[in-house]
């Protein structure tokens, strides 16, 4: 079966050629505000036909928990069964959706807990433009845009699922459709140097997060499998491109674990590392996920970036959204798969 949200507008056309020019449209926004066949106007026989091969809608909502700051998260079930996590947070800018990539996610970091069953299966574009679309209607009318920023902060590693997520940034953006500025969309990476450099070429304008999390390889490969492939020299490295290519200022995403990078002397390295880059360090604190590492505190963690600016280095606290509804990445997925098992 395919996915019609897979396809552009215009791919929709030639797809879809064996019928009137005006149906492909109708389908795209049917994509955009998440309906499925039984939703809309369309001749029996052409249903019937479509049906067999395309699926419409690929995602529904599972479950719903609504946090008591408002925040929103969901767990959505995929047309195969397979379940991931999306998340709606209302923010005085714009609202915000944050979205998975993949179904589980293969890079293994310690305190993450999407990782803990591995990978299962990427998304494809189409799969993460109705994640979208289905949140989009659940939180307002389906007709209107009801988010201003996408953060790729979910569930699974984007640059290891490069080719859809660049596929999405393209139908995501498109004027057609959800109309989204490149630079309300943020993608996070753990630092994939390879998929970097060919990020870079490509010239959009979103914002590029790297999950940093240590400041000596020695220690960020004992929480980052990824650190055995790449330093964080080679990382800044990569970076540097990206700002040259794009002069869009790069984020790094920096979560406090205790007693393991909240140390003076990683305040020096991180000065050292964000030296010569323009950059941003986004220090967040650990939403522990039952393992052994521990969370720094709050009052430390002011303290940590307080200490940071003082050096000079641009960095903010970001503001912990959902706590109490199992917020971090993969949290609620791992718990509901865990109470089927
Ligand atoms: N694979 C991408 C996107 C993942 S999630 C990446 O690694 O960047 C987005 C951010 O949430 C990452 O910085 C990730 O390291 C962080 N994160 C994951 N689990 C967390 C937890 N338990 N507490 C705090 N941050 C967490």
């Amino acid at each position: 079966m395919k996915i019609l949200s897979d396809y552009s507008l215009d791919e929709l056309q030639v797809e879809l050629a064996d019928f009137p020019k005006f149906r492909a449209k109708q389908i795209f926004d049917a994509i955009i505000q998440s309906k499925d066949y039984s939703d809309i106007a369309l001749p029996k026989d052409m249903i019937n036909k479509l049906k067999e091969n395309y699926i419409l809608k690929p995602i529904e909502i599972y479950k719903t928990l609504v946090g008591k700051d408002g925040t929103k998260k969901y767990l959505l079930k995929l047309y195969d069964e397979n379940l991931i996590e999306c998340v709606f947070l209302h923010q005085s800018y714009g609202n915000t959706i944050c979205m998975s990539t993949q179904v589980g996610c293969r890079m293994g970091c310690k305190f993450c807990a999407s990782t803990l069953n591995g990978l299962i299966r990427n998304l494809t574009a189409g799969e993460m433009l109705s994640t979208i679309a289905l949140v989009n209607a659940d939180n307002g009318k389906s007709n209107t845009r009801n988010f201003t920023n996408i953060v790729l902060m979910g569930s699974g590693e984007p640059f290891d699922n490069y080719a859809n997520v660049v596929k999405w940034l393209d139908l995501i953006t498109d004027k057609n459709g959800f109309n989204v500025s490149e630079r309300n969309i943020s993608i996070s990476t753990c630092g994939l140097v390879d998929k970097i450099y060919e990020f870079s070429k490509l010239n959009y304008n979103i914002t590029l997060c790297v999950s940093l999390h240590a400041t000596t390889d020695e220690i960020r490969r004992t929480i980052m499998p990824i650190a055995n492939r790449y330093t964080i020299n080679e990382i800044v490295e990569a970076l540097k491109q990206y700002v040259k290519e794009n002069s869009r200022r790069v984020v790094f995403e920096y979560c406090l674990i205790k007693d393991v990078n909240d140390r003076e002397e990683d305040i020096i390295n991180l000065k050292k590392i964000t030296a010569h880059l323009l950059c941003h360090v986004n220090v967040i604190c650990l939403n522990p996920n039952g393992g052994s590492l521990k969370a720094t505190t709050r009052k430390e963690a002011i303290d940590f970036v307080n200490r940071l600016n003082k050096n000079g280095i641009s960095a903010t606290l970001r503001r912990s959204q959902g706590e109490d509804i199992a917020g971090a990445c993969g949290m609620l997925r791992a718990k509901s798969l865990k109470q089927k098992s």
